[in-house]
């Protein structure tokens, strides 16, 4: 019988992801769509994971924590991961030094540690991006583990540094480092596929909900199927998976995982742990 581990990764960006994300942040009906993430989505999100007794991890800018503090202790009080996601929710390729970037990072780290008594020991990039500093700051500061990069889909491994892409000779690889990687994939993401924007980078929305959620059924079962101790991480944003339609079919997909035997939910934390029990560095 194979294993199968489930993190669900919510990443609750709030209003912070439209004042860095997008081309204007000076507008408030946008800021509103984070507030009804706030305050509408990620009270749903609770309620539901505490209904089905699963453990998950919140991904939280400081921006989120210190604008909206009650619902966020509540996701620590329900005992729920909390990790870093930015201080800002700037993309970390975006700064102009490696030490603005840092300072972000600390600054995000502060923020969680007034929240949980305890400083994260994970990173998941604003939207996934890295710059050539992040994993040297990642390891400065102590990470443990990481969940931004694609090199994989189902199996974590240590994340490897010192690669290098010159555009006029071949691809270098680098070696591993101690961070854990925990693969994410845009095909296992709400936000793009569900949320219209008006503006850059995209305009999508209005993606038939089954259509993506039956990508999510796919990969989960090929996972099953296939993949020894296979890890699937899934990423919401309370602001669109909140929405009722959609949390219908959340929770249709979390019976459907709830139904394999053998297959559970992980905090990513948890699972990052475990893989390197598993698999110690020499
Ligand atoms: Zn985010």
């Amino acid at each position: 019988m194979t294993n199968a581990t489930v993190c669900l990764s919510v990443h609750f960006d709030a209003v912070s992801t439209w004042l860095w994300s997008y081309d204007s942040w000076d507008m408030p009906t946008r800021h509103s769509r984070g507030v009804y993430g706030a305050d509408v989505g990620a009270p749903r999100l609770l309620d539901l994971f505490d209904e089905y007794d699963i453990p998950t991890t919140w991904c939280i800018p400081g921006h989120t924590i210190e604008s909206f503090p009650e619902i966020c202790g509540e996701v620590h009080d329900q005992g729920h991961g909390v990790q870093h996601h930015g201080w800002t929710h700037r993309g970390p390729s975006t700064y102009e030094s490696k030490e603005a970037e840092k300072a972000d990072v600390e600054r995000g780290i502060e923020s969680i540690r007034d929240l949980t008594g305890k400083r994260p020991t994970g990173y998941a990039s604003p939207a996934w991006d890295f710059s050539e500093h992040t994993l040297d700051i990642l390891q400065e500061l102590d990470f443990e583990w990481d969940s931004s990069v694609m090199a994989a889909d189902f199996r974590p491994h240590y994340l490897n540094g010192g690669w290098k892409a010159p555009a006029d000779g071949p691809y270098e690889r680098g070696e591993p480092t101690d961070i854990v990687e925990l693969p994410v994939s845009w095909e296992r993401d709400d936000f793009p596929p569900f949320t219209y924007t008006w503006s850059r980078p995209h305009r999508m929305g209005y993606v038939p909900e089954d259509a993506i959620f039956q990508k999510w059924y796919d990969q989960f079962d090929w996972m099953y199927e296939h993949v020894d101790d296979g890890v699937f991480v899934l990423t919401l944003h309370p602001q669109v998976i909140g929405q009722a339609h959609r949390l219908v079919r959340l929770e249709a997909f979390l019976q459907h995982v709830r139904s394999k035997p053998g297959a559970s939910f992980e905090t990513m934390d948890a699972t990052a742990a475990a893989f390197r029990a598993a698999n110690p560095r020499e």
